[in-house]
Formats: C-alpha cells, structure tokens, sequence
C-alpha cells in the first residue's frame, strides 16, 4: 500500500518504529511553512533552528534510504499550508494512506483531524513515541480532583518508571532537595565555557528572509550556536554529563549578569524538537551520576530529572487535559498592554534589561529568568496574558505551546487561577537582590520604595497585592504575603498604589 506520512518540525523521532525499516511504497514528507511562522511573530534563530534541524534530519532519512519530499520556505511551489501539501501529493504519488504523529499542538490537532475527515483515503494516527506519559495520562490520575499537584504526579512517576528508588521509598530518603537548590552564584564554582555549534546559517537566513517571513531577535550568521543534529544534541547532554551536573541543583536558582547559562543543561530545543528523548536524558545523566557517585551529591540530580519527568511531563498532561480553554483563562482580569521594552530590552531596570536582552540575543532565558525576572513584571503590571503569551512563544527557541502555555499563562501569570502554581510567583526587589547581582550596578535602588530611584518593582508588587487580594485572600500560602500587607501604613499603600500607576504607565519615568 502506497502510504504518506507526515513528519511535523517538532518531532525529530528518528528512534520512532516508522523508520525501523525502509520501505520504498512510503514517501514521509517534511514542510517549512508560513502556517506556522506567521501563527505569531518568531525570534529570528527559533525558525533558523527548527528548519535546520528539520533539513539535516530529512538528509538522514534520505541517507537510510528513505523516500522523503521537502518543501522549503523559499520553494515557490510550496503551498506553505498543510492541507494543500498532503492533497498535492496524494495525487502527484497516487497515495492510498495518510498517516502522521500526533501533533503536541492542539491547533495541529484539530487541523489534522479536519483534514483527515476531508480525504477520501484512510488515515491513520500514531503516538509520537516520544513522552513518557500518554495525552490523558494526568487527567486519568487527577481524575476529578480540583487541584492538580505536581508533586504528587512526580512520585507517581518516579515510582512508576522506577527512577531513583529504592524498592517503593525514593533514593536519599528524600523526594525532594528544593530546599538546597536556592544557592547565589558568587564567581565560584567555575562555570565552563558553554558548548558552542558554531553555525554558519548565513544562507538559511536569506532565505527566510526572501520568503518575506517577519520575525525579531537578533542572530550572529556565522555562529550559530544551538545544536540542530542528534550527534550535537548528545554532545550537549555529554557536556552536561560531565561539566555541569554536579552544580546543578545549587544554583538552579540563581541569577548573574555575566552568566546566561549558569549550570543549566540548555536542552530543552533538542528534547522539544524529539531529537533527543527525556528518557534518553534521564538515562544518561543517571548512568553518570551512578559511575561518579562520590562526585555527585543526590540533590543536583535530584533536582534535574524533576524538571523533565515532573515538570515536563506534567505541563504537557495539563495542557491536554484543559485545552482548549486554557489559551482563554485571565483569572486575575489584567488587560494592560505588554510593555514596549519586552522587544527592545531598553529599560533602566538592569534586571529586565540583562534577560530580555539575553533573551533577544539568544533565544534563551533560564526559568528564574522567565519566571522571577520577566515573567513578575508582567505580572505586576497586570499584563494582558494573550500578549504575555504571545511574547513567550515568539522568543524562546524551545517555545511550544504545550510547553509554553502552561508555563506562561499558568505558572508564571496566575491566569488559570492556580491550578499550576499554588501562589501567583510575584516578588519586590528584595528577592532580585537576594538571588543574584543584577541590582548591583542598577539605575535604581533595590532597597528604595517610593522616591527617586527606587525600584519600580517594589511599589508594582504592593499595589499589585493590595489590587488584587480578592483572588487570593482564601489562598493559605498567601497567608504571610497578606499580613504583611495589613501591616503597611494605610498613606504609604496609598502613595505605592499611585506610582505603581504610573509606573504601568510608564516604565521608566523615575
Ligand atoms: P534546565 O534548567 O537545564 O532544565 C532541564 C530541562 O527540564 C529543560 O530542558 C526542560 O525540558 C525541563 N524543564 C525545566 N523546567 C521546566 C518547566 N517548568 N516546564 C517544563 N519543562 C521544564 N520550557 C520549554 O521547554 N518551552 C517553553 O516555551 C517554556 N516556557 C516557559 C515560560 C515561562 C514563563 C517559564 C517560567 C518557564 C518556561 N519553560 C519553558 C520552562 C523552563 O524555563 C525551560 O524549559 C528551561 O529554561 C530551558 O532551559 P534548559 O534546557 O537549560 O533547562
């Protein structure tokens, strides 16, 4: 039977049983597209990262044997939508089955579904055979309970694919070392010299360019520097192995001027694009930690496989459990305009200045950055969480919605009301200063709360609670938060609720 199959630029499989064997009536085909670079405005180096990693993984087929089409951005018959591609090669091929991978994106979802509907052939849908968890699998675990723990998925899942236990009790005695994972990063440890793939991409950006595609970010054509092919993608696990691990956990938290990646594995684009798969990174990072158990205390490991066999995991079980309605949620009712300097990086504020700048720059931002940094100044202005979310997927190279969403909208906004996070992750200046050097060398000052000079995120935080209290008054771990609320003079609240004001107004006017 002559069949097509549809490989999406997320899902970079080549361990999937589709290529186990090279049969010559199958023709996979592979697309770039406007559909999906116009959906919203992209940093320039996610679209160069995501067509060059789909380009060398369409060769490697093509070199086992495999027949593969290959629309190109630039291709002027590229219909540049899918249900036009799958219907013109069906008929070019003379195809009697569709099949392809369920998609992580709802959008795709509901697209594939209609256009299979419309084909006269069968079709037929397979499991990416990339998660450790199916769709519903946090939903049938959840069942009905209202809120959806992450901690309790996680000792399923440690449990359930035996990962650092011992028999049914957790490997340490502990399943959980947060406590120790809130390390400043003062200059030591030394931390290496990242990886660097060094890419000249100069073409690929013409022709992205040509295509007439809008995106922002800046980009450096000769030195492209994130990995795009399986082999650099387990050399960056290798190097994380054996440079970074055993300081990962400590300093998870920190924040530094000077350093972008700290001890963070910069992994994400090469699992969120199936490259490499999280049980191949667990695997991996425990085989080392096992060899090396001397050298590596329990904690940094700890702390790694709960972000990708909980964190990940369940951000994924989330999104398909509360889709479609997730994309919708503004719980807190914030409709102000995402500030201007989200796409310059031009704010005196050096902590925003240094992660949104890092973030333009690079495409990355590690989760204090996106979360306690960006993320509490969205938050804080009671930004609108359509333009928060937007912003998000558009700039960081591992963005998907899956991924993004409910970090963005749950975790970091409070827009779905807490069923992520337990607590709205906001924070004055003082957590800033506490976690890194940012306010060292700031236009403002950290400790200062009304005034010349001082930091807009302090008066933004006390308005921002004292607006907002009637979301979270019930809330327990808002408990201490409100109290000291209570406690502020009824003239000062007054005076931080009116230069927070302006400060949402404008930013950077004191
Ligand atoms: P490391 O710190 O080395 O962590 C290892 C891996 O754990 C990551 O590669 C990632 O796969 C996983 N991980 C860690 N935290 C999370 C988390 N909260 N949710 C899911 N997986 C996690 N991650 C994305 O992959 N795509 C996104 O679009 C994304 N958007 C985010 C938006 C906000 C507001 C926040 C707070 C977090 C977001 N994250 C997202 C999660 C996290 O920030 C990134 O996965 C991480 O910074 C990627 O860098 P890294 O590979 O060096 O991670």
């Amino acid at each position: 039977m002559k069949i097509l199959r549809l490989i999406l630029g997320d899902q970079l499989n080549s361990n999937h049983s589709w290529f186990k064997n090279v049969d010559e009536e199958v023709i996979y085909v592979m697309a770039e597209m406007r559909q999906e670079t116009d959906n919203v405005k992209h940093h320039i180096q996610k679209v160069v990262g995501f067509f060059l990693a789909m380009r060398n993984f369409s060769e490697s087929l093509k070199k086992k044997g495999h027949r593969v089409e290959y629309f190109k951005i630039s291709d002027g018959k590229n219909p540049q939508n899918l249900q036009e591609i799958i219907q013109q090669l069906i008929q070019k091929h003379d195809l009697e089955k569709f099949e392809y991978q369920l998609p992580d994106e709802y959008r795709l979802d509901q697209q594939l579904k209609s256009i299979s509907q419309q084909l006269s052939i069968p079709t037929e849908a397979y499991d990416s055979e990339h998660f450790y968890t199916s769709r519903d699998e946090l939903g049938q675990f959840f069942k009905a309970k209202k809120q959806l723990l992450m901690e309790s998925f996680y000792r399923m899942m440690r449990k359930k694919h035996n990962i650092m236990m011992v028999g049914d009790q957790p490997e340490g005695g502990k399943w959980n070392f947060d406590q120790s994972n809130r390390k400043k990063w003062d200059g030591e440890p030394k931390i290496p010299k990242e990886l660097n793939f060094k890419k000249d991409v100069t073409e690929l950006i013409t022709e992205i360019e040509k295509a007439e595609v809008t995106t922002f970010g800046n980009i450096d054509p000769k030195n492209f520097n994130w990995p795009t092919t399986r082999k650099e993608c387990q050399e960056l696990l290798s190097f994380f192995c054996e440079k970074l691990v055993k300081h990962f956990g400590d300093y998870q938290d920190a924040l530094h001027t000077e350093e972008k990646y700290l001890f963070h594995s910069r992994l994400s684009f090469a699992m969120n694009s199936k490259l490499l798969s999280p049980k191949e990174v667990i695997d991996t990072v425990l085989d080392h930690y096992y060899a090396h158990k001397g050298e590596i205390n329990i904690s940094q490991v700890e702390g790694f496989v709960r972000q990708i066999l909980g964190w990940r995991e369940y951000m994924r079980g989330v999104y398909w459990k509360k889709m479609p309605n997730y994309s919708k949620l503004n719980h807190l009712e914030n409709h102000n305009p995402l500030p201007k300097f989200f796409w310059d990086g031009n704010t005196k504020m050096n902590c925003l200045k240094k992660a949104i700048g890092q973030s333009l720059d690079d495409a990355y931002a590690h989760h204090i950055q996106r979360l306690m940094v960006i993320g509490n100044f969205a938050l804080l202005t009671q930004t609108n969480p359509d333009e928060v979310d937007a912003w998000y997927l558009g700039v960081y190279i591992d963005a998907l919605e899956w991924v993004e969403i409910t970090n963005t909208r749950g975790m970091s906004q409070y827009a779905d009301g807490g069923l992520v996070a337990t607590k709205p992750y906001v924070s004055s200046a003082n957590y800033i200063n506490k976690m890194g050097n940012y306010c060292k060398n700031c236009y403002y000052s950290h400790s200062k709360k009304i005034g010349k000079k001082a930091c807009p995120l302090n008066a933004l935080y006390w308005n921002f609670l004292h607006e907002k209290r009637p979301f979270f008054e019930e809330n327990p771990r808002m408990g201490m938060m409100l109290r000291l609320l209570d406690k502020k003079d009824p003239e000062e609240l007054n005076a931080l609720s009116e230069r927070a004001e302006k400060i949402i107004k404008n930013p950077d006017a004191f």
